[in-house]
């Protein structure tokens, strides 16, 4: 869940104590003390120039550079993966590099003994199934490269359609002119490294629009096409996906009141994880409900607001568990706020900052919920994100980019989820059944029983929430009894509770330390 704390510096994130059900993320001067409305590095970004693919090759105007050596080799897809350093091919990592997906390589070159300042050109040539590729970059080299200056070493964005399969890469560094530079030029090329790009399928969100019937007005979410544009970009930015595909679905008309402190945001998604069985869902897509409950978010969030709530994927097999929804306004607040539910929906838990206490992922390997490694929003106009000054998604703070191990967790989810052109995915997909439904508050309380086709796979997870049911008929006689599964929400206490339907009339059930469900 998101909570969002205030408006623009009406409270400071410290100060708040909303009757939580989950996430904050602060969008103003608290958390972080970053102004999350901005903040994002644009550090260099025109270092592209002629890095267009070449399938003729360029033509180098010099030997090969002299006194010059390529100190590192990274490829960036969203976060920085080195493949070669400090004299040493490196394997890629378990953060991984994904086919058919933008990348930005960059060469960080040192300077040896000898160096005079001056414009080389540097050639990446990469080998795939695509042929023969090369890139061009020229830039005047004055001392080592800086990680945060895209023109003091060599940059080159390669398009999506460039990366459709593994790639031999080799970087050669040319002198430009015909003017003699004499020394070593041992170092000014790296040749014949192979690199492995893993085939990942697209990531499928069914957006359901609300029809917010509640205080009368019918009103919708923002659908323009910027307003997509915006989702889609936000996504495939963070997300280690060849693309992100959102189908939007028909208007769901919703009585019930949704409000800013969390009232009826449980009720909603409860009914989305059914909703995804009534449309036709494959089990790979992610179902994403979008609402605005007043009229304007500052009317809606003035006092700090629930933003967004997920069910926690923590089973990669249970369909059911790819469920979220979240506010719906004109903006990239909307979109995070979806990057994040949808990380949770991913089995993500929260990264370690402005929490206010709540328990985060154990395994988050930043302190501050910081990145780890740069990151590069290529969707974006290509922006480098610094580490350092960006937090992970799944944090509280602002200005959010996504860190080397939330992206690594997303890829290694993505792999066995989504569907590709070429291969069914690992998971088996769940079977369709009458499964019941009740919601488990925060407060231990259960409340709304339903009975309806579901794509649940119930979880061999031992450390799932189970309780005892006992079903009872209009005697209160025994009819059976079943345990229930706790599908939980983010990290919160509570959730949906979920047992299998037997087709018996059952007047009431009662949940073992929980209480009693009436029909
Ligand atoms: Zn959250």
């Amino acid at each position: 869940m998101k909570l969002i704390p205030s408006t623009l510096a009406l409270l400071s994130l410290t100060a708040l104590a909303l009757p939580s059900l989950g996430c904050n993320v602060s969008i103003g001067t608290g958390g972080d003390g970053e102004d999350g409305t901005g903040g994002n590095d644009e550090v260099g970004d025109d270092g592209e120039a002629g890095t267009d693919g070449n399938d003729d090759g360029p033509e180098p105007a010099g030997g090969a550079a002299t006194n010059l050596a390529i100190a590192k080799v990274t490829v960036n897809q969203g976060v920085e993966t080195q493949v070669f350093f400090n004299g040493s091919d490196i394997a890629p990592t378990a953060t991984g590099l994904v086919r058919d997906r933008h990348a930005l390589v960059r060469v960080y070159v040192v300077p040896l003994a000898d160096w005079s300042p001056r414009a080389v050109q540097a050639v990446l040539t990469l080998e795939g199934e695509q042929g023969t590729k090369t890139y061009e970059s020229v830039a005047t080299i004055a001392g080592i490269t800086a990680e945060n200056d895209l023109d003091s070493g060599f940059a080159f964005e390669v398009p999506a359609e460039d990366l459709p399969s593994d790639q031999t890469m080799s970087v050669n560094i040319y002198e430009i002119g015909d003017t003699p530079y004499p020394g070593d030029s041992s170092q000014s090329s790296w040749e014949g490294y192979e690199a492995t790009f893993l085939p990942v399928g697209p990531l499928r969100i069914t957006v359901v629009p609300i029809q917010y019937n509640a205080d009368g007005s019918g009103r919708l979410p923002d659908l323009s096409d910027a307003q997509i544009a915006t989702y889609v970009d936000t996504m495939l930015g963070m997300y280690p996906v060849p693309e992100v595909e959102l189908t939007i679905t028909a208007p769901l008309a919703w009585g019930q009141s949704i409000t800013a402190q969390g009232q009826g945001w449980q009720q909603l998604i409860q009914f989305m994880a059914g909703y995804r069985g009534t449309l036709g869902l494959s089990s790979d897509e992610y179902i994403y409900a979008l609402f605005n409950p007043a009229e304007s978010f500052q009317q809606y969030c003035g006092f700090g607001c629930v933003a967004g709530l997920s069910s926690l994927g923590s089973d990669p097999g249970n369909a059911f568990l790819r469920t979220s929804i979240g506010l719906g306004y004109t903006g990239e607040q909307s979109a995070l706020t979806m990057a994040h539910e949808i990380g949770h929906a991913h089995g993500r838990e929260h990264a370690p900052c402005g929490l206010g206490g709540q328990p985060s992922d154990p395994g988050y390997p930043h302190a501050g919920a910081y990145l780890g490694v740069w990151g590069w929003d290529g969707p974006g106009g290509g922006v480098l994100k610094d580490p350092n000054a960006n937090t992970d998604i799944m944090a509280y703070c602002s200005p959010n980019w996504i860190s080397d191990y939330t992206y690594g967790a997303l890829l290694a989810r993505g792999a066995l989820v989504n569907i590709t052109g070429a291969s069914a995915p690992e998971v088996e997909p769940g079977t369709f059944g009458s499964w019941d439904t009740a919601l488990l508050d925060k407060d231990g309380v259960v409340s709304s029983w339903t009975t309806g086709e579901l794509e649940y796979s119930p979880s061999d997870d031992p450390q799932t929430s189970r309780y005892a049911v006992r079903l009872l008929d209009e005697d209160e006689g025994l009819v059976r009894e079943v345990e229930a599964e706790l599908a939980a929400f983010d990290h919160l206490p509570g959730g949906i509770l979920v047992w299998p339907s037997g087709g018996e009339t059952v007047r009431a059930a009662e949940v073992q330390g929980l209480g009693r469900l009436e029909r």
